[in-house]
């Protein structure tokens, strides 16, 4: 294929892939950083092939590997929420999938390997900071357990590349650079869009019958309602993904839904940013002047963007199917919230349900705001004090956030609130007449093990969880009563 007949930018019709040929990067091409864990747990490579110039012309596009067509992906989307049109891998470059030893799919993508038919007026080109940002961020978040897509490797060269960092005119000199990034699939919601908006509907039902094949065993391929079905997984699994977000304080920055992945993972890392001080107004991407995609408004544009892949769908749902995805959708918010308080519990070391629950979490979230305390550290240090540290409020000097946190007035309130909440082990009804039915009968032994127990409510016994005190009330003493007179 010659690139140069290949790559010119225009309106892309009728398809879901452009051949785009990637642009090798010209002077002093050379390796900066590899993941260890792609190379070898998921790309079936050992570590010392980074070595090789094999690797570094294949990773940075000089060198395309033997039965590979690179291949552009044509998409659109909605921009701070207005329909952008043709949008497209611009800078991007599908390889191929490889099926590594596990029999897993990825696909491998190269990025800021040059133009293709959709760079529109960009250079096809990625600059060094953004890489490295997008190389540390995603490895980061995949050790966070959040679903991300990841990179294998990062290249730089001494091109030059020009960039207006700060959006204010100020053109500066950079270096070209290029990741190869892998995921399971780089399909966003724009990339059905694009197909319901100019009307290529035979085309949407092969590309979404496509991904559910590969990528939704959970629906069935023959069902006659499968896009409701795959519309309701990838409903629920945005708002999983996102209260995940919102759990470890990241702000994605460009909530676009050309940047939104139909099988819910982390993509697209360009002005994201770890909050710091709490605050749901946070707002990474410095051309956002609205705040479109501040942190506190992640959730609700998740139902922006899921709205807009309802709307992709509608032209091949039938009325019956319409009403029920938009129901699903209705779904949302509880999907949302249930993620969001299980997280924010376990960041706070609660176990079991209890009623106050929400309470607790947003009014520690509230006085966070108010002291500006730092998100991350605030939790971190909270299970780092002792309880009795924290009863008393005397929060050494190294608990900085916790220190920030305790000048508001209402802080002694959360900390009151949090130990009663804490207290693992109280002497339920259920127990102490479980003691008593054997004591009845002589046997001692609950009543002598009750008193150990409780003797160090804060402590995890073993003994304890075996007999069930940590489960839910035994049916049995469900109706349990105890009168005045016993
Ligand atoms: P993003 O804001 O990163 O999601 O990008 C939005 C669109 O602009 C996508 O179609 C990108 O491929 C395209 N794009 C961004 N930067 C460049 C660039 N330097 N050259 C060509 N296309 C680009
Ligand atoms: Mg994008
Ligand atoms: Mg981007």
């Amino acid at each position: 294929v010659d690139p140069v007949k290949e790559n010119y930018v225009r309106k892309v019709k009728n398809c879901i892939f452009s051949i785009a040929v990637p642009t090798p990067l010209k002077s002093r091409v050379r390796l900066v950083a590899v993941s260890k864990e792609v190379l070898e747990d998921i790309l079936d490579l050992d570590l010392s092939v980074s070595e090789t110039d094999d690797f570094i012309q294949l990773v940075s596009g000089e060198k395309i590997v033997s039965g590979s067509i690179p291949l552009a992906h044509r998409y659109g989307g909605h921009q701070f929420g207005i329909w952008a049109g043709q949008l497209g891998d611009g800078r991007a470059h599908l390889l191929g999938t490889y099926m590594n030893r596990q029999g897993e799919k990825w696909e491998l993508q190269l990025k800021g390997s040059g133009k293709t038919p959709y760079s529109r007026n960009g250079d096809g080109r990625a600059v060094l900071r953004s890489s490295v940002r997008e190389f540390l961020c995603s490895e980061a978040m995949h050790s966070l357990r959040i679903p991300t897509s990841r990179v294998a490797s990062l290249v730089v060269s001494d091109d030059e590349v020009w960039r207006d960092q700060f959006y204010n005119g100020n053109i500066v000199k950079e270096r070209g650079a290029v990741v190869l990034r892998v995921a399971k699939s780089w399909f966003r919601i724009g990339s059905l869009e694009i197909l319901a908006h100019y009307g290529e509907l035979d085309l949407l039902r092969t590309l979404l019958d496509f991904i559910i094949r590969e990528h939704f065993p959970s629906v069935e391929v023959a069902e006659p309602n499968r896009y409701v079905d795959f519309f309701s997984v990838v409903v629920s699994e945005t708002a999983q993904l996102i209260a995940l977000w919102m759990s470890v304080g990241f702000a994605h920055g460009v909530c676009n839904t050309d940047n939104f992945s139909l099988l819910s993972i982390t993509i697209d890392y360009g002005p994201f940013g770890f909050m710091e001080a709490y605050n749901p107004d946070f707002v990474p991407n410095t051309s956002d002047d609205e705040g479109r995609y501040k942190i506190g408004n992640q959730a609700n544009i998740g139902i922006f963007n899921l709205n807009k892949l309802l709307q992709a769908l509608n032209p091949i749902l039938d009325p019956r199917q319409r009403q029920l995805a938009a129901q699903i959708l209705e779904g949302y918010p509880v999907l949302y919230y249930t993620r969001f308080r299980e997280l924010f519990k376990a960041k706070l070391g609660l176990l079991g349900e209890t009623k106050g629950d929400d309470d607790l979490i947003a009014f520690l979230l509230h006085l966070m705001e108010k002291t500006a305390a730092d998100f991350t550290m605030t939790f971190r240090q909270l299970s780092e004090i002792t309880q009795s540290q924290l009863q008393e409020l005397n929060i050494p000097q190294q608990f900085w956030a916790l220190n920030m946190i305790s000048k508001h007035k209402l802080f002694p309130a959360w900390v009151s609130q949090y130990l009663l909440r804490l207290k693992r082990y109280v002497l339920r009804n259920w127990m102490a007449e479980s003691a008593v039915r054997k004591a009845e009968r002589n046997d001692f032994s609950e009543v002598h093990f009750l008193q150990r127990v409780l003797r160090h409510p804060f402590q995890k016994h073993s003994a304890a969880e075996k007999a069930g005190y940590s489960s839910p009330t035994p049916s049995w003493a469900k109706d349990l009563k105890v009168s005045c007179s016993s």
